[in-house]
Formats: structure tokens, sequence, C-alpha cells
């Protein structure tokens, strides 16, 4: 067995606002599996969510918002 060694640096987390935020809708309706797609502006995946439940009837949606981090050593 191969032991490493680490050391404990400590390190911070912050949200990183030059990587940008991803917006999409997934419609759960059972068998559906649609997805809007990622976007860049909310707008997108709920017009998308308002059009499928037009179209469908499907009516509940899981929406995901995603952001970026950024880790910097402490000093
Ligand atoms: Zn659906």
């Amino acid at each position: 067995m191969t032991r490493a060694v680490l050391r404990c640096v400590p390190h911070t987390i912050r949200h990183a606002p030059e990587g940008g935020v991803t917006y999409e809708a997934f419609c759960v309706a059972e068998g559906c599996g649609a997805e809007s797609g990622a976007h860049d502006e909310q707008e997108g995946p709920q017009d998308w969510a308002l059009r499928h439940a037009g179209r469908t009837g499907h009516d509940l949606f899981r929406r995901v918002f995603t952001d970026h981090a950024r880790v910097s050593r402490d000093t």
C-alpha cells in the first residue's frame, strides 16, 4: 500500500463572477426527460419551460443555477 503525506495548506473558495452563471431547467414529468440546455440568462430556460408546459401539460421543472468558484491559497 502506498501512503501519501498531505500537508494542510489553508485555502479559501470564493464566487468567481468572471466565470459566469448558467441557468437550466429539466422537466421532471415521469418518462419525459426534456431539458432546456444551459443558458447565460434565466429567461431562456423559463421561456422553454412555459412552451414545454403549453405543448405537453407537464408542469413541474427542476431548475439548476450554476456559478463558478475560485480557490486561492491563503497568504
Ligand atoms: Zn416534459
